[in-house]
């Protein structure tokens, strides 16, 4: 049987969903065999692959490059899972919605900051609201937990 061409992706998550999967510890070594890991935040990728078997996405659909992010994952893959509360129900990232992205942007860098109060030029741009995957994409599999547990 050939190998799974499996990805990892991150979008607007605290990559606490990722320690949860290496703490999946000595199980990744029974998996290793049957998996070969394309692109991840775990390896060292410059391109995103082609044809995926498996993609397992953290985190909620929060800005524009999330958006971008997720569709060319559906595009390309065969079985989505959103992995973790982020993903599944949008969660902590989701605690901005009520008061919108401007809002957001000025709490983080200019109320709170005791230096440099601006907004940075590269600041990632805002959706108007995170959003949990499957409104944006079809999804395969939900893996609730927040961090889903290795077991
Ligand atoms: Fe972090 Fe929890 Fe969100 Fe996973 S579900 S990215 S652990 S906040």
């Amino acid at each position: 049987m050939s190998k799974k061409r499996l990805v990892t992706a991150w979008l607007d998550g605290c990559s606490g969903c990722h320690m949860s999967l290496l703490d999946m510890d000595e199980r990744l070594l029974e998996l290793a065999p049957h998996i070969h890991v394309l692109a991840s935040p775990l390896v060292d990728a410059k391109q995103y692959p082609d044809e995926i078997d498996i993609a397992v996405v953290e985190g909620a659909v929060g800005s524009v490059a999330d958006l971008k992010k997720i569709k060319t994952i559906r595009e390309r893959t065969r079985i989505l899972v959103s992995l973790g509360d982020c993903a599944v129900t949008a969660n902590v990232p989701a605690m901005r919605n009520p008061l919108g992205p401007k809002a957001v942007l000025q709490c983080a860098y200019l109320e709170h900051a005791d230096l440099h109060q601006q907004v940075p030029q590269h600041a990632p741009a805002l959706l108007p609201r995170a959003r949990p995957i499957h409104e944006v994409v079809p999804v395969d599999v939900f893996v609730p937990g927040c961090p889903p547990s290795a077991d």
